[in-house]
């Protein structure tokens, strides 16, 4: 199902697959002046396409590879024929069929391989230019796209909660700290955050400040109880009181213990 939003001159495409009446997992798209950030999941890449059918539509960008960003991709190459773009590290991975956990493919779906172009440094539309910024940490190659006049921050998975608490393996806490730091000190009056999910932050700044600073201070934590001999469940419990239920629905894929093993990673 879609739920669409304008604010200002974003409209907010919010999907995600029904299932018993109730949506999964939700998951954004976002269209300004003819671009569209990010295009959704498999599941709903239908749906999608039929919203953007008869708009103005000149440039899909992805904000990086995984299934629940790029899923229209292919849809909107054959529909509209628009070019896409995606960072040079995402490119190879959106050309790829992704192995995906059993519960992806059910929340989001598998998407069909795309060839996109490699973004560069700007992307301008008719009215408007955004800056596109490296921010890993949530995967390799991951960007976020900045309009520096309006403190628009479309930033993709970079920035899901202030206390993350759940994660995949494969995240860099440390990296998600640095890229958030980035965009902290871009030279904006305001940052306001258009996230993956859906949620739009008015104080983009505050967030990602406070998210952080609780990065820092569960670091600080899970090294203390590290070095007391806790195990790295004895620390989740400690930190979390318990693992995450997401552990349970996606065969341990995001889990707190990823959180913690992710903290006591060296800081690269
Ligand atoms: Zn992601």
């Amino acid at each position: 199902m879609n739920e669409v939003t304008r604010l200002g001159d974003v409209s907010r495409i919010k999907m995600g697959r029904e299932y018993q009446g109730r949506v999964l997992y939700w998951t954004a798209a976002y269209v300004v002046d003819g671009l569209l950030i990010d295009t959704g999941c498999p599941h709903t890449a239908e749906e999608l396409a039929g919203f953007l059918e008869g708009r103005h539509l000149d440039l899909a960008v992805n904000t990086h590879h995984h299934e629940d960003h790029v899923g229209a991709n292919h849809h909107l190459q054959q529909q509209f024929h628009i070019p896409i773009m995606a960072s040079r590290e995402s490119a190879p991975l959106i050309a790829q069929s992704p192995n995906l956990h059993p519960y992806q493919e059910l929340v989001w779906g598998h998407p069909v391989p795309t060839v996109v172009d490699v973004l560069p440094n700007e992307v301008e539309t008719e009215n408007y230019r955004f800056n596109v910024i490296e921010t890993p940490g949530h995967c390799p190659g991951h960007v976020s796209f900045v309009e520096m006049t309006r403190g628009w921050c479309f930033t993709g998975d970079l920035f899901i909660s202030r206390e993350p608490k759940a994660m995949r393996p494969e995240e860099d806490l440390y990296e998600i700290a640095r890229s958030m730091k980035k965009l902290v000190d871009l030279q904006t009056e305001r940052l306001i955050l258009f996230t993956g999910l859906g949620n739009v932050v008015e104080d983009g700044r505050e967030a990602l400040r406070s998210c952080i600073d609780y990065i820092h201070d569960l670091s600080e934590r899970a090294r203390t109880l590290e070095r007391q001999g806790l195990s790295t469940g004895a620390i989740v419990n400690q930190l979390f009181g318990r693992e995450s239920v997401l552990a349970g629905l996606t065969d341990g894929h995001i889990s707190s213990e990823n959180v913690v093993r992710a903290l006591l990673r060296s800081q690269s």
